[in-house]
């Protein structure tokens, strides 16, 4: 057999190997399924991710922000949504990551290596992509080529950052990963200033006992550091939530009616943030209780 031939069987394998992980087809092969034409949110929010994993383009007027990058293997979506928006990718000024997990750091080197981006990210996660590179999953992408990176700026807790004239403030909220970020910023629409908020994750995959007693959280203290963060921006202000994942807020289904009815919009609620965050907090005390997770 040619040397050729063996390298190809090799990919073969590889390619098996890969596909014979459940989440694979689910959530990384074949995502241009997943397309979702960009649409303004509020004043100068707009959406730009697909329909399971949230970006978020937020124009300054001084330059592009993004809250997140995108899946690994979605850049190519990612560029065209911002250019289907009416947007150049190339004004992309900074990405805010709302935590250090493969399907939200997709395109992160792709923008600084291509347009100079600069890329912030909550402070654990930064240290995490030195010292503990699994808890980033990286290793599921299939794709070698992808590769963790040193931010530009490691955002800490009660941060106050100015992107183009915009305030955002930031709070870190341990639970999902160690270094979850929650932001708020004002977003000026025809409704008035409206306050936006954002909970960059909310999973509970990393809260299951095989997972927690894996990595050595044996006491799995982590959960109670969820609660604790939920706890910590429950009562922020917040009249506008972005989802970290479309399930959050149910982007598409909103979406649907602004679109039908652009004269009330459904982003537009000032109770959803408290609802959501208390609904994971009771989701979380069950699953505290659950026998099988002890
Ligand atoms: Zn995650």
């Amino acid at each position: 057999m040619s040397k050729l031939r063996i390298a190809y069987d090799r990919y073969e394998q590889e390619r098996k190997r890969w596909f014979s992980n459940p989440m694979v087809p689910t959530y990384f092969s074949n995502q241009e399924r997943r397309y979702v034409h960009p649409f303004q949110m509020y004043g100068n929010v707009w959406y730009v991710g697909d329909s399971w994993v949230c970006v978020h383009l937020i124009d300054t007027g001084n330059g592009l922000l993004l809250i997140d990058a995108g899946n690994c293997g979605a850049t190519a979506m990612l560029v065209n949504a911002i250019w289907e928006a009416g947007f150049n990718p190339a004004n992309v000024r900074w990405i805010i990551l709302s935590h250090g997990h493969l399907d939200h750091i997709g395109g992160a080197l792709f923008f600084r290596r291509m347009f100079g981006t600069k890329l912030y990210l909550g402070r654990p996660d930064a240290e995490d992509f030195q010292h503990h590179p699994e808890f980033s999953a990286i290793q599921d992408t299939g794709n070698l080529a992808d590769e963790l990176f040193v931010v530009d700026h490691a955002i800490d807790d009660k941060e106050h950052i100015d992107f183009g004239g915009m305030d955002f403030f930031f709070r870190l909220c341990p639970g999902h990963t160690a270094g979850v970020i929650a932001t708020f910023f004002d977003v000026k629409g025809n409704e008035g200033v409206k306050r936006a908020g954002y909970y960059g994750g909310f999973g509970f995959n990393t809260l299951q006992k095989a997972y927690l007693d894996d990595i050595g959280d044996v006491k799995h203290a982590m959960r109670q550091t969820y609660l604790d963060s939920l706890r910590k921006v429950r009562d922020e202000k917040v009249e506008l939530f972005l989802a970290n994942h479309c399930i959050n807020n149910d982007t598409l289904g909103r979406m649907e009616r602004l679109q039908k009815d652009p004269s009330r919009n459904p982003f537009l609620d000032d109770k959803l943030w408290g609802e959501y965050l208390d609904f994971k907090r009771d989701e979380l005390l069950k699953l505290m209780a659950d026998p099988a997770q002890n």
